[in-house]
């Protein structure tokens, strides 16, 4: 078992001051910085539930789906790829970075983590060649799959309402891009990740009879 399956109870100093069944004012999310909501309703706290329900690949990596190489991989060295392109949203990129192996962050090596630092600088730089694009995000929540992987998502130049965390929920609500400037893009990023080694594209290089 996992270390992240040694659940703690949800009785403690922290969970005791919680009234579940109310209803949060979601009034806070209309201030701060990101100035994207004029008014949200927040449904009522649900009870804490533990044991939780195990993540993708948390009970057998085998069925994990992160660890392989697919067509949604735009790029890949020996130790991390990045898989992005599912389908057309309304920021201009989104990308998994995840290593190539089944680690955890707690159980990865130091080396895939060592070269993970550089690894974001290159994404960062990769993602702001596309046109229109001020800054690459970056997040690491791992609650849906166990299997370490981080986002990074495209902040369109200019857009102060996505600035910060909310940035990831505008992909729902802005104009979705088409297949073609999708592709385009998704190139643009491949392109540049493979400039400072590995490779891009692995699956239709191998198709096509290519290297790696
Ligand atoms: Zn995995």
């Amino acid at each position: 078992m996992s270390a992240d399956l040694e659940q703690h109870p949800a009785d403690t100093p922290f969970h005791r001051r919680l009234v579940y069944g109310t209803r949060p004012d979601g009034a806070w999310m209309t201030h701060g910085p990101a100035g994207a909501y004029e008014s949200v309703v927040m449904r009522p706290l649900e009870p804490m539930l533990v044991p939780e329900k195990p993540r993708r690949g948390e009970l057998d990596p085998e069925n994990c789906g992160a660890c392989a190489v697919d067509e949604h991989t735009i790029w890949h060295d020996d130790l991390w790829q990045v898989q992005a392109g599912w389908e057309p949203g309304g920021l201009p990129f989104i990308g998994a970075i995840s290593p190539r192996e089944h680690w955890l962050l707690e159980d990865a090596p130091v080396e895939v983590l060592a070269a993970l630092g550089p690894l974001m600088q290159r994404i960062s730089e990769a993602v702001k060649r596309i046109p229109g694009v001020a800054r690459c995000h970056f997040s690491r929540f791992n609650d849906g799959s166990a299997h370490l992987h981080l986002w990074a998502f495209a902040r369109p130049a200019g857009m102060m309402q996505g600035r910060g965390a909310v940035l990831s929920y505008w992909d729902g609500m802005l104009p979705e891009m088409t297949v073609s400037m999708m592709t385009e893009f998704l190139d643009i990023v491949a392109e540049a990740l493979a400039e400072g080694g590995g490779t891009a594209y692995p699956i239709l290089r191998s198709r096509e009879g290519g290297a790696n």
